[in-house]
C-alpha cells in the first residue's frame, strides 16, 4: 500500500517523483514509479535512429539536474534515455520496470485505487493500493492508424511512425508519407535526400507558422490546449493548434516540392491509393488544386500521430462522453484521486516537466488533506 503510484517513467513521470522527494514523501514507501520500458528514456528510447537532437525541437531539462552537453549528431534516444537513467540513479527515484499497468480500479475501501500491472518479462502480478494516480503514460503506446475504405486490400508495406527506423530503408522505392505533423515533415526530407521518390498526403492545407517561437506562443498553444481539456474534450496534436515552424530546412523543402501535399486520401488499392483530390477552395501553395486519382506506391508511412495511452484507466469510466478527459490542471474532474501529467498542453518536454510537478504537488496534497484542487 502505497501513497502515490506514479504510472510512466518519462519527462513527466520523473519531473513528479522528483517534486514527490522534494515534498518529502518517502521513496518506495509513499510512492512508486512503475515504468512499462526495459529501460530508462520514457518514449524517446524508441524513436527512429535518424532523430537526432540536431533534428528533434529539443528536450527540455528534467529539474535540479541539467543536461550534460551532447552531441547534436547522436540520435536523441541515447541521448535521452543515458540523461533519464543518470537522473534516475542521482535522486534514488524509486522506478520498477519493466511493469506496464494493465488497470487501475476502485479498491474495495472506496477511497483508493487499485493498480494492477504485469511484469513484462516474467509475468508476475503486482496490486498497489494507492490513495492517488499520478497518470504519466504518454502518447506513445498508442499510435493512430485513420481507416481509409480497402485498408484490407493493400499489399504493399505499410509503417507507422512508431515503426520507422532510416529514411536508407527506402532508397528508390515510392513512398507516401501520410499527416500534417512535425514527423511527417521529418521523415520527408530525409527520405527524398536518401533517394525515395516522396508523395505527400495532408487532410488539409500544411500551415507553416511564421511567428517566432517564442515563450508568447507557447503560452498561447497552451491556453489554446487547456481550452479543450478543461471541457473535456480529446487532446489535438500542439501543430493541429500552431502549424509548423518555418525553418530554412523546411523552406528548402517546400522549394523542392517535397513539402507539397497532394490532399486527402479517399481509399486504398491493392497497390497504392486514391487521392479524393483537392478543390480549388480548399487548395493552396501546399496544396495546390487536384482532380485526384490512383497513385501506385512501394510503402505507406502513416505519420498520423499518437492518442493518450490511457486504456487501463477504464475500469474508473473516466471519459467523457467527447471522448476526453476532463481535466482541471493536472486533476480530473471527475476523479480527485487521479492526476494527468504530460496530458493535453503537457504533451511536450517542457509541458511534462511542468505539469509532473503540478500534479505531484496536487497529488500530495490531495493525500495530505483530501483536498488538492489547484487553483
Ligand atoms: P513518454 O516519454 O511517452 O513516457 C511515458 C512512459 O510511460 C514510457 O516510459 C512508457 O513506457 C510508460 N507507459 C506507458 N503506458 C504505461 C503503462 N500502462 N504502464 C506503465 N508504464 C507505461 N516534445 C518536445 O518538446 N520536443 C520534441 O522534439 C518532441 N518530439 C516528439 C516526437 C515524437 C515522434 C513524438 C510522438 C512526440 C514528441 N514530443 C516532443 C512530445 C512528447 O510528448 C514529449 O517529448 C515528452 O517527452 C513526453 O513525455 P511523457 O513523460 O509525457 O511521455
Amino acid at each position: 500500500m502505497v501513497e502515490v503510484v506514479v504510472i510512466g517513467a518519462g519527462q513527466a513521470g520523473l519531473s513528479a517523483g522528483w517534486n514527490l522527494l522534494r515534498k518529502g514523501a518517502a521513496p518506495g514507501e509513499d510512492f512508486v514509479i512503475l515504468d512499462a520500458n526495459e529501460g530508462p528514456g520514457g518514449a524517446w528510447r524508441h524513436r527512429w535512429p535518424s532523430l537526432t537532437l540536431g533534428v528533434a525541437h529539443g528536450i527540455h531539462d528534467l529539474p535540479g539536474f541539467p543536461q550534460s552537453p551532447a552531441d547534436p549528431s547522436e540520435p536523441a534516444s541515447s541521448v535521452v534515455a543515458r540523461y533519464y537513467g543518470a537522473y534516475e540513479a542521482e535522486f534514488g527515484l524509486p522506478v520498477l520496470r519493466p511493469w506496464r499497468v494493465e488497470s487501475v480500479a476502485e479498491a474495495p475501501d472506496g477511497v483508493r485505487v487499485r493498480v494492477t500491472s504485469a511484469h513484462a518479462v516474467t509475468g508476475e502480478k503486482r496490486v498497489d493500493d494507492a490513495r492517488a494516480v499520478i497518470n504519466a503514460t504518454g502518447t506513445w503506446d498508442q499510435p493512430y492508424w485513420p481507416y481509409y475504405p480497402g485498408s484490407e486490400s493493400f499489399h504493399n508495406r505499410q509503417l507507422h511512425t512508431r515503426d520507422f527506423t532510416d529514411a536508407a530503408d527506402f532508397v528508390g522505392q515510392r513512398v507516401l508519407v501520410v499527416g500534417g505533423g512535425a514527423s511527417a515533415v521529418q521523415f520527408l526530407l530525409p527520405l527524398a535526400d536518401a533517394g525515395a521518390t516522396t508523395i505527400w498526403s495532408t487532410r488539409r492545407a500544411p500551415v507553416f507558422g511564421r511567428r517566432v517561437f517564442d515563450r508568447e506562443w507557447g503560452r498561447d498553444v497552451e491556453r489554446a490546449v487547456e481550452a479543450r481539456t478543461e471541457q473535456g474534450l480529446p487532446t489535438l496534436p500542439v501543430v493541429a493548434t500552431t502549424g509548423l515552424p518555418l525553418t530554412p530546412e523546411y523552406q528548402r523543402g517546400i522549394d523542392a516540392g517535397i513539402l507539397v501535399s497532394r490532399g486527402p486520401l479517399k481509399r486504398l488499392t491493392e497497390r497504392g491509393v486514391v487521392f479524393a483530390g483537392v478543390a480549388s477552395d480548399q487548395a493552396g501553395d501546399l496544396m495546390p488544386a487536384w482532380s485526384g486519382g490512383p497513385v501506385d506506391v512501394d510503402v505507406i508511412v502513416w505519420a498520423t500521430g499518437f492518442r493518450p495511452a490511457i486504456r487501463h484507466l477504464a475500469p474508473l469510466r473516466l471519459r467523457t462522453p467527447e471522448g476526453g478527459l476532463k481535466v482541471h490542471r493536472t486533476q480530473l474532474v471527475n476523479d480527485p484521486r487521479i492526476f494527468v501529467a504530460g496530458y493535453g498542453a503537457g504533451a511536450s518536454t517542457i509541458g511534462a516537466t511542468r505539469t509532473g510537478r503540478q500534479a505531484a504537488v496536487a497529488a500530495w496534497r490531495f493525500v495530505a488533506d483530501g483536498s488538492g484542487v489547484e487553483t
